[in-house]
């Protein structure tokens, strides 16, 4: 047994050396891309319940020359474990502004990673960047997941208050993945409340879900938050949130993340034009 402890020590190393190695290969490989324009904006519609498009989530990703497109999931971690996520979010931030014009009337919502609020670093880019486009805050929706808001520092909880004081709107991401208790929302910086697809997945069959949504859908209202709904896949979940008191919608049902040229098209049929 002694054996099998050090075989596995063993094998335990070897793979953290390879995940260490790994992990540098891609950072380097993501710091060039940023530079070499590999990185693209797309963005997914965030509707009305009426299905008219409000608003835009700006969802990033990475196209390598060899890999294809690389989804965030992958490479956002990679980036996060270094200042490289701040590269990537200003990058993000920077295409968000020069792009906005071709969405007329809609806001824009930006992902901001836990890891970029840990530094002062963050508000002064997000002055910087409006200030070299020309944008208002207020045209931007910066979401923030639940798991980073819960465990957020005294200077973290600063930050996004200094950011909501500068007129960006604050959404509180993922909502229903992390232990925020319904009382400690009143305290946060927020406008908005994003659920998480697992409870609107679980909307048709699982009657704690029913409640969960209808309860925070109520607390909205009370509070004066907008409720969105994520990953509605279907007609009968844009059915059920919206039945349940949630007032936005996002998903695959309403529309798939997609290139801004691509969206433009979309936005233009909406309009009539
Ligand atoms: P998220 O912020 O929760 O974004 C929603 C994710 O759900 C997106 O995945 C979107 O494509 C996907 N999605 C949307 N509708 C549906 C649906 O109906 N069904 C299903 N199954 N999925 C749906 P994506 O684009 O792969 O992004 C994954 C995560 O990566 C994001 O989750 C966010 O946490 C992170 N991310 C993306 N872009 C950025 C960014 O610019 N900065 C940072 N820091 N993180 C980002
Ligand atoms: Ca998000
Ligand atoms: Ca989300
Ligand atoms: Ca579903």
């Amino acid at each position: 047994s002694k054996a099998t402890g050090r075989n596995r020590l063993t094998v335990f190393e070897a793979e953290m050396l390879a995940g260490k190695r790994q992990r540098r290969l891609i950072e380097r490989e993501l710091r060039a891309a940023v530079y070499l324009n590999e990185l693209e904006l797309y963005y997914q519609p965030v509707a009305n319940a009426d299905g008219s498009i409000f608003a835009l989530e700006a969802l990033v990703r990475w196209r390598h020359p060899v890999r294809g497109i690389i989804s965030p999931a992958e490479f956002i971690p990679v980036a996060e474990h270094s200042t490289l996520i701040d590269l990537v979010g200003e990058w993000v931030f920077k295409r968000a502004c020069a792009d906005i014009t071709q969405f007329p009337g809609k806001r824009i919502s930006i992902n901001v990673s836990g890891e970029q609020l840990k530094r002062d670093e963050v508000v002064l880019m997000a002055q910087r960047v409006l200030l070299e486009s020309g944008r208002m805050a207020s045209q931007f929706v910066l979401e923030i997941t639940e798991t980073v808001a819960t465990a957020a520092t005294p200077e973290v909880l600063a930050r996004i208050q200094c950011l909501k004081e500068l007129g960006f709107r604050i959404a509180l991401d993922d909502f229903g993945t992390g232990h925020c208790g319904f009382n400690y929302l009143k305290t946060l910086p927020i406008n908005s409340i994003k659920i998480d697809r697992s409870y609107i997945n679980r909307l048709a069959n699982d009657e704690v879900a029913q409640v969960f949504v209808s309860a925070l859908a109520q607390i909205g209202r009370i509070q004066d938050l907008t409720i969105v709904a994520e990953g509605i896949e279907t007609a009968e979940e844009f059915k059920l949130a919206r039945a349940a008191g949630c007032t936005r919608f996002q998903g695959y049902f309403i529309g798939r993340p997609m290139p801004r040229k691509e969206l433009s098209g979309v936005l233009d049929l909406q309009n009539g034009s």
